[in-house]
């Protein structure tokens, strides 16, 4: 009796396993499907967690993270609120958009330099301490409208 209610058990932890990678697998063709999606180049596969608590930043720091990882912010987005047209770059005249603060611009190059050196939002999300991506938005003045 024990013998088959291990068995069952194990058949039960092997479906659900089967199952789950099935479920996410279909996700996965569904989200590279969507190449044009902004989100990729931050999150190209579904299961990874970018979560990273215990930075020391606290929790407003890992709500801007989030918010940037989203590309959603007060500073990029609040034109939609305000049935604004889309806001420019006052440095270099660009759509201002979170990837054009914290990679593209070349205004703010010189910034972003002491703080890290990554040149794609994939790597930044990864390989860069939250704190020196705050850092680098509280020397440019947008920390607090994030
Ligand atoms: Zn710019």
């Amino acid at each position: 009796m024990k013998r088959y209610r291990t068995e069952r058990r194990i058949a039960r932890c092997i479906a659900r396993q089967n199952v789950s990678g099935y479920i996410n697998s279909v996700w996965q063709k569904n989200w590279d499907a969507e190449g044009a999606n902004k989100l990729h180049e931050v999150l190209p596969n579904l299961g990874e967690d970018l979560h990273r608590r215990g930075d020391g930043g606290g929790r407003k720091q890992e709500t801007a993270m989030c918010r940037l990882r989203v590309g959603h912010t007060w500073l990029t987005q609040s034109y939609l609120l305000k049935n604004e047209e889309q806001p420019f770059c006052y440095a270099c005249d660009s759509l201002y958009t979170v990837r054009h603060i914290l990679i593209e611009c070349p205004d703010f190059q010189d910034t972003r330099k002491k703080y890290f050196s990554v040149t794609d939002m994939y790597r930044l999300f990864r390989e860069v301490n939250p704190s020196r991506i705050a850092g680098y938005l509280k020397d440019l003045g947008v920390y607090g409208k994030i």
